[in-house]
């Protein structure tokens, strides 16, 4: 069973990754954005381990929606209300249980990633987040390491695709030849879950 510290470790090491990968994930950003990717995450996920700390939530549901609550008042951009939503909703799947099972988290990180796909209107193929996130939410049914695998996997893939979705979609034909930066972070959430298993 999961509780809320194992969701609490999760969110810090999502923003340790996300602090070493910062850098990477702007750069991703500047020839099918506007460069800012990593910092907006950066600043958002160093915000989300701050008030985790300060505030503590004693439930799995609370620390998700505390984290997306915060990502959704740090982080300007698309990424900011996509991540939040997808933490809050996630977290608010998961109730008020004192711990959750590894199948309640899959079902509740549906709920959360179907939230993303109703929000910013992306579908998998679209060359977003989504892409790393559908993978990866149905391969958790198997295991945590299967879930890292399929994100990893589906960022890759975004390689080809081109933006329909976000402001690379601007680009069309020239977004193409371009790993998604938020596919490449979503990546690291997952990575992030699966590490904190361990
Ligand atoms: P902005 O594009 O506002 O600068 P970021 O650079 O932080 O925001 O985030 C860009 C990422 O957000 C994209 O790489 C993509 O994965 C994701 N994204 C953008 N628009 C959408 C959308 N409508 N649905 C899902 N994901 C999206
Ligand atoms: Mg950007
Ligand atoms: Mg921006």
């Amino acid at each position: 069973m999961l509780d809320a510290d194992f969701f609490r470790r999760w969110m810090t090491a999502t923003a340790a990754s996300v602090e070493r990968e910062a850098e990477r994930l702007t750069e991703l950003d500047s020839p099918i954005g506007d460069a800012d990717h990593g910092s907006n995450l950066h600043r958002g996920f160093t915000a989300v381990a701050a008030v985790l700390e300060k505030e503590a939530p004693d439930t799995p549901g609370a620390v998700l929606v505390l984290a997306g609550r915060q990502l959704i008042s740090t982080v300007g951009g698309a990424s900011g209300p996509l991540y939040g939503t997808l933490l809050r909703r996630t977290g608010k799947a998961l109730g008020d249980a004192a711990e959750v099972s590894e199948a309640q988290l899959t079902d509740a990180l549906r709920a959360g990633v179907d939230a993303v796909m109703t929000l910013g209107g992306a579908a998998p193929g679209d060359k977003t987040m989504v892409d790393a996130l559908v993978p990866a939410v149905d391969a958790l049914a198997e295991s945590f390491a299967a879930a890292r695998a399929a994100a990893e996997e589906g960022a890759s893939a975004t390689t080809p695709l081109q933006a329909r979705k976000g402001r690379a979609s601007y680009l069309g034909e020239r977004s193409i030849g371009h790993q998604d930066p938020g596919a490449t972070s979503a990546a690291l959430l997952i990575a992030a879950l699966a590490t904190t298993a361990d």
